[in-house]
């Protein structure tokens, strides 16, 4: 078991006229407090306190200028290095996480301001970090320090967290069973694979998981909307916070369920849908359910992807085109007379009726096998991911690094988790 550290980004978004003042004050004070104990040479934690002690600042930053600016005393620092965007520190228990996945920017960051005084402003993440955004919020990872910092009039938070991951197994990729996801709205979750003579194993469902998430969701939409309509809009939300905590609490059991599958499977290798091509791919309907379809996909994949590590099993992605479509037999295309039902079209291919999501799930695999595997280079240099409404919450994140803070940067990184 090891750990794996890792810089997480966050952009605020859209912060008002107010918040974007008490954003700038913060860093003027840390700006202020951080150049005057440096100038006052404070090479201790004490003698740093006794010059920060008097700005206006949260707990969470002072204690950050304790630690950070005897480093930098004891370091020989170029002065001029202290410029006006150096990044506000933080200690590990300033900043909070809140998820809010029915909206439509599903983060609020809880930034310090001063003593007794913070701010909650929504944020985007990048999609990539996703898991890492799950872990935490299930308690599963450990939030360290983070970062403030402006770039061109966009605040950023770049937050350290870490995570227990375990060492992949050396098995070659040829030598890996393929355990092929799909995630659908019958059944929330199903995995199945094909065993030595390639025949597929009796697969697992998530059927009646599908159906509790369904009613949830429903429950959500029809008691919100009537609660809002009678001006209720505090009792719509905590109505609504409590729902989505039971989805939650049912996709993290789902997706342990189907971490444990995989660990009774020898040298398993995981396989998801891409989900930057999952919108070109979906028959998606209202936007509301699409969006809602979405933010399940992504969950569910991120849920998975941290599990996994954990226990050390590998995830990959492969193309989702026509997963649904084709007969994992014959590979002619097919229909479903019913939601749950795959019929091939081939006359002559043995399997006539099968369980749709069960069909989906081995022609998932077996594109892992074929060695059609995404990666994100692939995509780079391919195809141009959506950047609207995709599955995921699509624009990615172009945010600056901020290269000063590599004072403290501790990125370590595990052997082929370095992703
Ligand atoms: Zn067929």
């Amino acid at each position: 078991m090891g750990e794996l550290t890792k810089t997480l980004e966050l952009k605020l978004v859209d912060p008002n006229l107010h918040k974007r003042q008490k954003l700038r004050e913060t860093r003027d004070a840390y700006q202020r407090a951080l150049q005057a104990a440096f100038d006052t040479g404070c090479d201790t934690q004490s003698a740093t306190n006794d010059v920060v002690v008097e700005y206006d600042l949260s707990g969470y930053a002072k204690n950050a200028l304790k630690k950070y600016v005897p480093q930098l005393c004891g370091n020989s620092y170029d002065a001029n290095e202290i410029h006006d965007d150096h990044p506000v520190r933080f200690t590990n228990e300033g900043l909070q996480l809140d998820h809010q996945p029915q909206n439509a920017i599903e983060w609020y960051a809880k930034v310090p301001h001063h003593e007794d005084y913070h701010l909650w402003i929504p944020a985007r993440a990048n999609p990539d970090q996703r898991d890492w955004l799950e872990a935490l919020n299930a308690g599963d990872a450990e939030m360290g320090k983070s970062r403030l910092f402006e770039r061109d009039g966009t605040w950023y938070l770049h937050v350290t967290a870490t995570r227990d991951v375990e060492d992949k197994s050396e098995a070659s990729a040829d030598k890996r069973t393929p355990i092929g996801v799909d995630i659908g709205e019958a059944s929330l979750v199903t995995v199945c694979h094909r065993d030595g003579s390639g025949s597929p194993v009796r697969p697992r469902l998530w059927a009646d998981d599908g159906k509790s998430v369904r009613r949830l969701r429903k429950t959500y939409f029809t008691a919100t909307r009537r609660l809002q309509k009678r001006g209720s809009e505090r009792i719509a939300d905590s109505f609504g916070d409590a729902l989505w905590n039971q989805i939650d609490d049912v996709f993290h059991r789902v997706t342990r369920e189907v971490v444990e599958y995989a660990e009774s499977v020898e040298n398993p290798v995981l396989v998801l849908e891409d989900l930057r091509y999952i919108r070109e791919n979906m028959d998606y309907g209202e936007y509301m359910n699409r969006r809602l379809h979405g933010w399940g996909f992504a969950k569910l994949h991120a849920q998975i992807r941290y599990k996994a590590a954990e226990k050390g099993i590998p995830v990959e992605t492969v193309n989702p085109r026509n997963t649904s479509k084709a007969c994992h037999a014959c590979g002619e295309h097919g229909y479903r007379p019913r939601q749950a039902t795959f019929r091939c079209s081939n006359g002559g291919c043995w399997v006539g009726e099968y369980q749709a999501d069960v069909n989906g799930a081995i022609n998932i695999a077996d594109r892992y096998r074929s060695g059609e595997s995404h990666r994100q280079s692939d995509w780079a240099s391919g195809q141009k991911a959506g950047a609207d409404d995709s599955a995921t919450d699509g624009a990615s994140l172009t945010g600056p690094q901020d290269s000063q803070a590599d004072a403290e940067t501790q990125q370590t990184t595990l052997g082929t988790y370095a992703s």
